[in-house]
C-alpha cells in the first residue's frame, strides 16, 4: 500500500492574453475548475495504476472540500483520513495561463492544507508504519513532512515541489528524493546550466540513499550511491506538461511498491509521466496502467 501524506486543492484555472504586472487588471477568458494538489495529484497517478493508496490530508467543511473528496473516492483512494476542517476554506490554487506561451503562474491558497499536522500524523501511525512507499510533497507545513517521515515504515518518497529549505534532518529519513532540475538547483544553491551540472548536484546530497531528478523532455537521472545514470525519455508530442511531476511521483511510488528494481521504476515513471503531457488538465490526464503498458508494448 502507499500512503500519502499532502494537499488537496481546488485548481481555478482562467486563460490570459498575458499575466499582469502588480496594481494592472488583465482580463481573462472562461474559468476552469479542476481538481489538484500535488498530494491528491500523486495519489490519483498511483490509483490509476492499480495500486492501493491511502491519502492523508485536509479540506474545509465547505463544497469544494466534499466535492475533492469525492473525486479521490472514484478514484478508488481510501479517503478515510481526509477530513474536514473547520474555520479554514479548501485550499486552492489560482492558475493564470498565458494562451499564446502556455506559461503559467501561479497562487496556491493553501487553506485547509495548513492544518494538516504532526498530531495527525501521529494518530495515523499505524498506516504509516505498514505502508511500503509514504509519499509526501512541499504544499503541506515543514513539521508535518518530517513526522510523516520518521513514522513510515516502508520507503520514504520525497517530491520536494514547490521549493522550499530541507533540514538536514529531513534529508536523513528521506529514502528517495525526487526534485524537478530547479528544485535541484535551489536545494544546492546554485544554477544547474548542464547535465554535468545536474549529475554533480544530485551526488552531493547525502542523506537519500537515492536522488531521482526529473528532466523534462530529457527524462530523468538517477542517483544512486554515487553512480549516476540518465534514463532517456518516452518520446511524446506534449499538449500540456500539467502534472508531469506529480505523474511521475505516483507512477515511481507504484513501481516501488511493486517491487521493481529503481532503475525500471524510473524508466516507467518517465512513461507514464510522458503520457501525461499529452492531454489536457492535471488529474485527467494521468494515464491508467493499461496505457501505460500500451505504451510500453507490453
Ligand atoms: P515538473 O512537471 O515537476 O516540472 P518535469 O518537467 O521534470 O517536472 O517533468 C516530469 C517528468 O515528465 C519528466 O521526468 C519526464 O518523464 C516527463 N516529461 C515532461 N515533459 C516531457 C516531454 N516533453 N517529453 C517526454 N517526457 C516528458
Amino acid at each position: 500500500k502507499i500512503a500519502v501524506v499532502g494537499s488537496i486543492n481546488l485548481d481555478l484555472v482562467v486563460p490570459v492574453p498575458r499575466h499582469p504586472r502588480p496594481g494592472e487588471t488583465v482580463l481573462g477568458g472562461d474559468l476552469v475548475e479542476h481538481p489538484g494538489g500535488k498530494g491528491a495529484n500523486q495519489a490519483v497517478a498511483a490509483a490509476r495504476l492499480g495500486v492501493s493508496v491511502a491519502m492523508l490530508g485536509r479540506v474545509g467543511a465547505d463544497d469544494a472540500g466534499a466535492r475533492l473528496r469525492r473525486v479521490l473516492d472514484l478514484e478508488g483512494v481510501d479517503t478515510t483520513r481526509v477530513l474536514p476542517v473547520d474555520g479554514l476554506p479548501t485550499g486552492r490554487a489560482l492558475i493564470a495561463v498565458d494562451h499564446t506561451s502556455g506559461e503559467n503562474s501561479i497562487i496556491v491558497s493553501p487553506g485547509a492544507n495548513t492544518a494538516l499536522s504532526p498530531e495527525h500524523c501521529a494518530s495515523e501511525g499505524a498506516l504509516l508504519r505498514d505502508a511500503a512507499v509514504t509519499l509526501l510533497q512541499h504544499e503541506i507545513p515543514p513539521e508535518t513532512v518530517a513526522a510523516a517521515a520518521r513514522l513510515a515504515g516502508g520507503t520514504v518518497l520525497l517530491n520536494p515541489a514547490p521549493a522550499r529549505e530541507l533540514t538536514l534532518d529531513l534529508l536523513h529519513m528521506v529514502d528517495i528524493l525526487v526534485p524537478n532540475r530547479e528544485e535541484l538547483a535551489s536545494l544546492v544553491g546554485r544554477p544547474l546550466p548542464d547535465l554535468h551540472a545536474v549529475a554533480d548536484a544530485a551526488r552531493q546530497l547525502l542523506g537519500p540513499t537515492a536522488v531521482v531528478v526529473t528532466l523534462g523532455a530529457d527524462g530523468a537521472l538517477l542517483c544512486e550511491d554515487g553512480a549516476v545514470a540518465f534514463v532517456p525519455p518516452h518520446p511524446v508530442t506534449p499538449l500540456d506538461t500539467t502534472a508531469a511531476g506529480d505523474a511521475f511521483c505516483g507512477a515511481l511510488a507504484c513501481g516501488l511498491v511493486e517491487g521493481l528494481g529503481l532503475h525500471e521504476a524510473v524508466r516507467r515513471a518517465n512513461v507514464a509521466a510522458a503520457l501525461s503531457t499529452t492531454l489536457p488538465g492535471a488529474q485527467p490526464s494521468l494515464p491508467t496502467r493499461a496505457e501505460v503498458a500500451g505504451a510500453l508494448g507490453e
